[in-house]
């Protein structure tokens, strides 16, 4: 594979032909500046050795990777192992990308963070590292989303962050993401914008997805050192905006061998506006500042999303991985809602671990496949713990009380 090489995107933030930097002229400024920012910090030991210790000391890196016994002798097939992201500060991945964003805003003298989010999870990572880092923080957060998860509102605002309710449209993320930037328009001299995902404008997919490639950089050792030296057969993770799954794929991509599949959100079907399948319902166009697959009608307006994961019910995907799927270096399929519950169940009882919504859609593909996988090596990635779902599980298992 030799047209994927570390230095991707280009200059410009195009993965081939997606991408890109898609944002009103105001923000064109900021954007810069963040980019010069990051490719300052790469390169620099002293920014990735503190960014080395906050992992360690606070939100608990490294994580194991667990080889699922039980749940692999039950599948009768390939050997799981499942990286274990759900044990991490927080409850999950978001917390790698708030950790370095967090950084990223000090080295710029920003004393003020804004970020959107949908079912929270953001949002309470954001509120999280500001309070460590002692930064006013403002989440923008759809109405609706507002009252479907007052449990993480309540989160943020103990955490010390302003919650402001986004009264537009579906009064979910999307529109959450576009008051972000309206904020941002107005305010970048002083304000970090922090975005949660490997999404929009360049250089954000860029920047989200190395701070979350440490969940492959440790997969791929931890693989190593178990296996006396091989690697697995495929990786397999849920892919909202993509930055779990991209964090996974991106350190095994020059290995040939090792397959990838990222599960989206089936949801209740193929219909558009029942699912967030993008790769197979959508077409490629720009939205919020990238070019990539979007869930769009036939006049080209964006489509509304459905899933029982709220992380994974966006319209849009990572560009990065529309570029690995035309160039079919992974693959992309989907997992309805059902079969999320279930795996859901099934990992819980086989491995005593509850999983979030978003990952039961990775162990459900795992459950698939594994029975005609004898002999291979599957590595999951378990993006994040089912505490917060605990509710919407409970409404769907009325048979446990
Ligand atoms: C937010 C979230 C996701 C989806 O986001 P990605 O950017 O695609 O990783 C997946 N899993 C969990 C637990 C989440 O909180």
């Amino acid at each position: 594979m030799p047209e994927i090489a570390s230095s991707v995107p280009d200059e410009l933030g195009r993965f081939g032909d997606f991408g890109g930097r898609y944002a009103p002229e105001i923000l064109v400024t900021p954007l810069e500046d963040l980019d010069a920012t990051y490719r300052a910090v790469r390169d620099d030991a002293g920014f990735q050795a503190e960014l080395a210790t906050l992992f360690r000391q606070y939100s608990g890196r490294p994580t194991p990777l667990f080889h699922a016994r039980r749940l692999s002798e039950h599948l009768g097939g390939a050997s799981i192992y499942l990286k274990r992201e759900d044990l991490l500060h927080t409850g999950a991945h978001k917390i790698n990308n708030c950790l370095g964003q967090a950084l990223l805003a000090r080295r710029m003298g920003k004393r003020r963070v804004i970020a959107e989010t949908g079912a929270g999870q953001h949002g309470v990572a954001t509120a999280t590292v500001c309070a460590l880092f002692d930064l006013d923080c403002v989440v923008y957060m759809g109405s609706e989303d507002i009252r479907r998860q007052e449990l993480n509102v309540f989160r943020m605002r103990l955490l010390g962050a302003d919650v402001v309710s986004v009264e537009a449209g579906s009064c979910t993320l999307k529109e959450a993401i576009s008051e972000a930037m309206r904020d941002w328009a107005g305010s970048f001299e002083t304000t970090h914008y922090m975005l949660g995902s490997a999404l929009g404008p360049h250089p954000y997919p860029l920047i989200v997805r190395d701070f979350q490639r440490v969940i492959g950089v440790e997969a791929r050792e931890q693989f190593l050192a178990a296996s006396g030296g091989s690697l697995p057969d495929l990786l397999i993770a849920c892919v909202g905006g993509g930055s779990n799954s991209i964090g996974l794929f991106h350190p095994f991509l020059q290995d040939g061998d090792v397959a990838m599949v990222g599960v989206e959100a089936g949801g209740r079907g193929p219909g558009l506006g029942d699912h967030a399948a993008r790769f197979s319902g959508g077409l490629p166009g720009v939205l919020q500042g990238t070019k990539s697959y979007i869930l769009q009608d036939e006049d080209g307006q964006i489509a509304l999303t459905h899933s029982v994961s709220a992380g994974l019910d966006y319209a849009s995907v990572g560009p990065e991985h529309a570029w690995l799927r035309d160039l079919g270096r992974a693959r992309y399929t989907s997992c309805t809602d059902t079969d999320a519950l279930d795996a859901a169940s099934v990992l819980s009882r086989y491995e005593g671990i509850i999983p979030a919504l978003e990952s039961a859609h990775a162990v459900a593909e795992a459950i698939r496949r594994a029975p005609q996988a004898p002999g291979k090596t599957f590595v999951v990635n378990l993006s994040g713990r089912g505490d917060k779902d605990i509710g919407i599980l409970r409404e769907n298992m009325p048979e446990l009380g």
